[in-house]
């Protein structure tokens, strides 16, 4: 029997968890094409929390679909990991994100009839290994969840419930974790424990993370925000705190418009 894999596929050495180059992807035909992402090149070093930030249409959903192997360019390459995703099949890039991806959505995606250990090893389970349930009880430790191991999704605060969700994407260590406005549906102080904790991923284990978000306090937990405008990145910042960002991103969604007053800034 063969076994589909991406081991054999073109790798490179190279201390980016991510590249992108020159990667244009349109949605749609004809004129009713739309160029989601316009030569866009990005590289995203090993060990570094990033974010993505942009208004709303500028082509963030579809960068992390693209990086993810879940959407293919029209044009240009991505590398994941050392491997360019375009000379993979389905079902090899099928085990390149379950084996060295982790994705963690605004709704927290967690089945309700299993239990929270049970949810976290999922992923792995489906991946054909098996979970070290020491490692488990560590992590779940880490992430403040060890008393709620037996206990379903319904019984947890949706903070616990997003935890249990960054769990079980940082149980396979991957290569780089995928968020996508993983704090959108928090209420703040459970946002910022889960901020919390993806960072602490970042400095105690090294871990890779790409995030989308809308707000500028959970770009602040990032070590460099790139900010996309129409398909291109606009702007770039290392080190961001909340108050630039939000400066930033309201002259990103009003470029042309004339100063107001009165009108809060989103
Ligand atoms: P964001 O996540 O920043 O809101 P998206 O990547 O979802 O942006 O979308 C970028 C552009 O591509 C938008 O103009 C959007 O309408 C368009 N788009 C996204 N997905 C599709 C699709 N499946 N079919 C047609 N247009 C799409
Ligand atoms: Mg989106």
């Amino acid at each position: 029997m063969t076994r589909t894999s991406y081991a054999g596929s073109v790798t490179t050495k190279t201390r980016h968890a991510l590249e992108l180059h020159g990667v244009t992807k349109r949605h749609g035909t004809g004129d009713a094409a739309v160029t989601a992402l316009d030569d866009v090149s990005l590289t995203i070093p090993r060990g570094v929390f990033a974010a993505v930030m942009g208004p709303s249409g500028s082509g963030k959903s579809t960068l992390l679909h693209c990086a993810a192997g879940l959407d293919r360019p029209d044009s240009g390459s991505v590398v994941l990991d050392g491997h360019e995703l375009s000379g993979l099949d389905e079902a090899a890039l099928t085990r390149l994100r379950r084996e060295r991806m982790g994705f963690v959505f605004q709704t927290f995606n967690l089945v309700p009839t299993l239990t929270v250990a049970q949810n976290v090893t999922l992923p792995l389970e489906f991946a054909g290994r098996r979970a070290d349930a020491r490692q488990v009880a560590s992590l779940l430790a880490r992430l403040d969840l060890a008393d709620r191991a037996g206990h379903r999704p319904a019984e947890l605060s949706g903070g616990q419930q997003q935890r249990v969700a960054v769990a079980r994407a940082l149980l396979s260590r991957p290569a780089v974790l995928f968020a996508d406005e993983p704090t959108g549906a928090l209420d703040i102080q459970a946002a910022r424990e889960v901020l919390a904790i993806m960072r602490e991923a970042v400095d105690g284990t090294g871990q890779t993370i790409v995030m989308v978000t809308h707000d500028p306090v959970a770009a602040s937990y990032a070590d460099a925000v790139v900010f996309f405008a129409d398909g291109r990145i606009a702007d770039s910042m290392t080190r961001p705190d909340a108050a630039a960002v939000a400066a930033r991103m309201a002259r990103l969604s009003a470029p042309a418009a004339p100063a107001r007053h009165g009108g809060g800034v989103r």
